[in-house]
């Protein structure tokens, strides 16, 4: 064996590791056709039949994948990530490799779990490995190593590479927005309809990466006031701030904490494609109503690196969001402030230094647009064009024009409480009156305020949160949420994952967890609290209740949704039902991405072309209504299992607060007590009287007893 640089020489053939998430540590060759034995590697010859053989290869080689952290002092024993290059010297061979010390991921595997190739030239996009790959454990039960084969290509100055799963680097991404930047910056704005797009480097990781963040929005409600340059954030001084928006609440997406998650990236991806939509109507409304805040890659150096789940430190990330530290966690620190920031409504906490762009300190609601915050620094942006023409409008254009925008897109608490629930059109109506209808047209310059109100300060400036994650062993994609000891909090929080099974075939509900216990876990391989987690701390630094972990198998699910056609499809056009599970790619995510759009607009009643009312639910109102049915009254649970924990939970607290027999604290009823004398006065009738009569007054208390149980889950649940 022989390193060249970054790659490994071996038999004949180069193992490359030079590449941005490659992570290949040691290769040896175990099987070699006599012929060609002349190679100076090991050869053990372990096993070997004839190589005329279909199922025996002609080359078998061992193959190490670097640990998280590799060869520092923040090694650790993450090994779930590989990714290499090959260049084989014998053309058509039939080749084996075993990936010897994986971290043990026997569920994953014996699931269908299996690697990925492409070959370049030829098999440009990766695919599955044809062959079923084989596993085994060594006798100490530390390592496992995966096997699989695969027929090298005729061509050999082609390169073949194998990863874990779907691979999505760095180096991708930085290529993916670039795409997509110059995609943008082609087109005319027109309307105020058009995407606001906007890219910045948030902060730079440990070791110097971009920690990319993107800002997507409409033009509705923008103010000349660009967002505050806050303190040891945005270090590239030329990349001027986002604008500021009036009344459009933050929704914040961050992918890519754990590195090998690679899911998460597709998810993202679809999103992000999503909301870059110029036409669909549903993109429109989401640009109309929020502002995305987005971060495309929490660890980019981990990503680089080949890591599974650390950063370059040996950290996971994933565990630090309570109390980030600039100098260790540069990227969560940034995450942690900037989720901060939107939550005070672009206002910055007291204990916080401004280092401000050209506008105070975010006090104001209203920005003044004059030659000291001169329109002719605006100019690299990409919403100049539009903003000069909306600050060149006359006063009473610009006045009856807002009030018109503000009256049609400013979606203010009340008005989401007051939100008819009937279905999806209630919108759709007042919106097409005004697409593209805002003509931004005229020659007379004024300096004028453009933003218009600002939200109640007890408001969040937040809407929601969601961090997406790759899970390795639980099936199907789904989410986590908190946990709330209420019922109007619990189907809040519930709504989402919820209105996601409607709206994505591939989304489980009933694997969704929002337990406290879910909440406090200990990690097993670090002995962190998940209550150091983005979903978790940002609940408890903001209280919103929409905050979520997102988690995608690798593999594949346990069920496919039925998914009803959109109110304007009609109902004839139901997506065409599948009962088997497909098996997961980039696309499937992707769809889930995209199946965030409508979902988050369900939950408003915006969604002009909505699945609810084609649905079993029909509305808003009917799937809540069949959450507070179904699982507060906990007649059936999703599965069974995490929410009935949730009330077990409640039985025992509830039952510990208990002073005296049968009422708590506050002097209720204790469904802990009550169950158990309605038990012990069964099992004393039965054994005293005669057993025939002691029968039947035992089935009318069984009776009894179980609408006893659905009277107190319904009514009681939640005191003390
Ligand atoms: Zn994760």
């Amino acid at each position: 064996m022989a390193n060249l640089g970054d790659s490994i020489v071996c038999g004949g053939f180069v193992f490359y590791n030079n590449f941005d998430s490659a992570n290949l540590a040691k290769v040896e060759l175990v099987k070699v056709p006599e012929a060609l034995d002349k190679d100076g590697c090991e050869a053990e010859n372990k096993s070997c039949k004839s190589s005329n053989s279909d199922d025996i290869p002609d080359y078998e080689f061992n193959l190490w994948t670097k640990h998280d952290c590799h060869g520092t002092q923040f090694q650790n024993n993450n090994r779930t990530w590989f990714y290499f290059g090959v260049k084989v010297n014998s053309p058509g061979a039939y080749i084996k490799f075993n990936i010897m010390n994986l971290n043990k991921q026997l569920k994953m595997f014996s699931q269908g779990m299996c690697p990925v190739f492409k070959t370049i030239p030829g098999h440009l996009h990766w695919q599955r490995i044809h062959d079923k790959p084989t596993y085994s454990m060594d006798q100490k039960g530390n390592d496992f190593t995966l096997s699989f084969t695969y027929n090298a290509p005729e061509n050999l100055k082609a390169i073949t590479y194998f990863a874990f799963t779907y691979p999505f680097s760095y180096t991708d991404l930085q290529n993916y927005l670039k795409r997509i930047e110059t995609k943008l910056s082609k087109r005319t704005i027109t309307s105020v309809d058009d995407v606001y797009y906007h890219r910045e480097c948030a902060i730079k990781s440990l070791e110097g990466r971009r920690l990319d963040l993107i800002t997507i929005s409409s033009f509705h409600n923008i103010s000349g006031e660009r967002e505050d340059r806050l303190n040891n954030l945005f270090p590239e001084k030329e990349e001027e701030r986002p604008f500021k928006f009036w009344d459009k609440k933050i929704i914040f997406i961050s992918a890519r904490v754990h590195p090998g998650e690679t899911p998460s990236s597709f998810v993202f991806n679809g999103l992000l494609n999503f909301l870059v939509n110029r036409d669909d109507q549903i993109a429109i409304n989401l640009r109309r109503l929020y502002v995305f805040k987005m971060i495309p890659m929490l660890n980019p150096d981990g990503v680089a690196r080949g890591h599974y789940r650390m950063d370059t430190r040996g950290v996971n990330l994933n565990r630090v969001y309570l109390n980030p530290s600039l100098k260790d966690h540069p990227t969560i620190y940034a995450a942690r402030n900037l989720i901060r920031y939107y939550h005070h409504t672009y206002q910055l906490p007291s204990e916080e230094d401004i280092s401000s762009g050209c506008i105070g300190n975010g006090e104001n609601t209203m920005a003044i647009l004059d030659s000291s915050c001169g329109i002719s620094n605006i100019v690299r942006d990409t919403t100049t064009r539009l903003l000069q023409q909306v600050t060149l409008m006359t006063l009473d254009e610009k006045r009856k024009d807002q009030q018109k925008i503000f009256q049609d897109c400013a979606l203010s608490k009340a008005d989401m409480d007051g939100m008819p629930e009937g279905g999806g059109e209630g919108l759709t109506s007042k919106t097409e009156e005004t697409d593209n209808s805002v003509e931004l047209k005229s020659d007379k310059k004024t300096y004028t305020a453009v933003g218009i109100g600002h939200l109640p300060k007890e408001d969040s400036g937040l809407y929601l949160y969601i961090d997406l994650h790759g899970h390795a062993s639980k099936k199907g994609v789904f989410m986590y949420g908190n946990y709330f000891d209420n019922i109007e909090d619990t189907i809040t929080c519930m709504l989402l994952p919820k209105l996601m099974s409607i709206n994505n075939p591939n989304f489980h509900f009933a694997s969704c967890n929002f337990t406290e216990r879910n909440m406090y876990i200990i990690d097993k391989r670090d002995g962190m609290s998940r209550e150091g987690s983005g979903r978790v701390a940002v609940f408890k630094l903001t209280g919103l209740i929409r905050s979520y972990t997102l988690e995608c198998n690798y593999n594949s699910g346990r069920l496919v949704n039925t998914v009803p056609a959109r109110i304007r499809d009609g109902v004839n056009k139901n997506m065409t039902p599948m009962f088997v599970p497909p098996k997961y790619t980039p696309g499937v995510f992707e769809g889930v991405g995209a199946a965030l759009g409508p979902s988050i607009l369900d939950l408003t009643t915006n969604n002009p072309n909505s699945r609810l009312p084609n649905s079993q639910y029909r509305s808003l109102r009917g799937v809540k209504s069949y959450l507070k049915l179904a699982y507060v009254n906990n007649l059936s649970s999703p599965n069974g299992k995490s929410l009935h924990k949730m009330y077990q939970n409640n039985f025992s607290r509830n039952h510990k607060a208990c002073k005296i027999p049968f009422t708590n604290a506050t002097g209720q009823s204790c469904d802990y007590c009550v169950n158990r004398y309605v038990l012990f006065t069964m099992f004393i009738m039965y054994s005293v009287l005669n057993r025939f009569v002691a029968f039947f007054i035992m089935l009318c208390l069984i009776h009894t007893y179980l609408r006893l149980c659905n009277y107190f889950h319904c009514s009681n649940l939640y005191h003390g």
